[in-house]
């Protein structure tokens, strides 16, 4: 396919305050038209990514969910309404995106991600990871690494978020998840949202992190958070970013060659 090189009147009106940004212009807009992102989880995480990417004009957006949208998800989970309790969050955020922005072409996958349809992610540059369970973020960070994907990964409890960039294919200073959490922690002893809570506002700030994160490695903009780890902690309002290296012997990336 070939790709359009400069904007229509349209898309020069939509995304005027992009282009004004020298960093972006129209080339960056371009580029994030002709891109390529999958959200999984189009939960409290992935509400505000859905919303940012799409009005950012990411042209294209995968949306992995295999749940259904429930009254007590409406707390955190703003792109879903009223109506929409009881549809499948997949298709209920696939429409959010056509009414924001009806050029945005959308992949509904109402499904959960395995490792026999882990192979989806081979149509997507880049990966962003909203979901609330340890299996699937494992499992991802693992077929990134494998598919040489980068992994925006980000992490919500109660009054706090996570966020990490892992992409150990684009250098050897970078890591995976799994060189920073080697281990996935046994069933019984992960907290999760249901039983533990969150704040939902504290969804929206790490989920709107995250959608900054994919938009400045779709650019190549500023200092990629890969190789950092950042932390946010919303009752001491403070966020820390600690330094995170490569395990020489971590088996998912510890073979993977820059
Ligand atoms: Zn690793």
């Amino acid at each position: 396919m070939v790709m359009p090189t400069e904007l229509t009147d349209s898309q020069l009106e939509r995304y005027a305050r992009h282009v004004v940004l020298d960093e972006v212009g129209e080339e960056g807009q371009l580029k994030l038209l002709a891109a390529k992102v999958l959200v999984v989880g189009a939960g409290g995480l992935g509400s505000p990514l859905i919303q940012y990417l799409a009005a950012a004009g990411v042209g294209r957006i995968g949306i992995v969910d295999d749940d259904e949208v429930d009254i007590s998800n409406l707390q955190r989970q703003t792109i879903h309404r009223m109506e929409d309790v009881g549809r499948k969050k997949a298709e209920s955020a696939a429409d959010f995106v056509r009414r924001l922005n009806p050029e945005i072409k959308t992949d509904i996958h109402a499904v959960r991600l395995t490792r026999d349809n882990a192979a989806l992610i081979r149509d997507y540059d880049l990966i962003a990871d909203g979901t609330d369970n340890f299996r699937t973020r494992y499992l991802l960070n693992d077929v990134c690494v494998q598919m040489k994907r980068t992994l925006v990964s980000a992490a919500l409890l109660r009054f706090d978020g996570q966020l990490g960039v892992f992409k150990p294919h684009a250098g050897p200073e970078y890591p995976c998840y799994r060189c920073i959490f080697p281990d996935e922690p046994p069933p019984d002893l992960i907290p999760r949202c249901e039983t533990a809570g969150i704040l939902g506002a504290v969804a929206g700030i790490m989920g709107s992190l995250q959608a900054t994160e994919v938009l400045k490695e779709i650019l190549g903009l500023g200092d990629t958070l890969a190789g950092r780890l950042m932390l946010y902690d919303g009752l001491s309002s403070q966020i820390r970013i600690v330094k995170v290296k490569r395990r020489p012997d971590c088996p998912a990336c510890g073979s993977a060659h820059a």
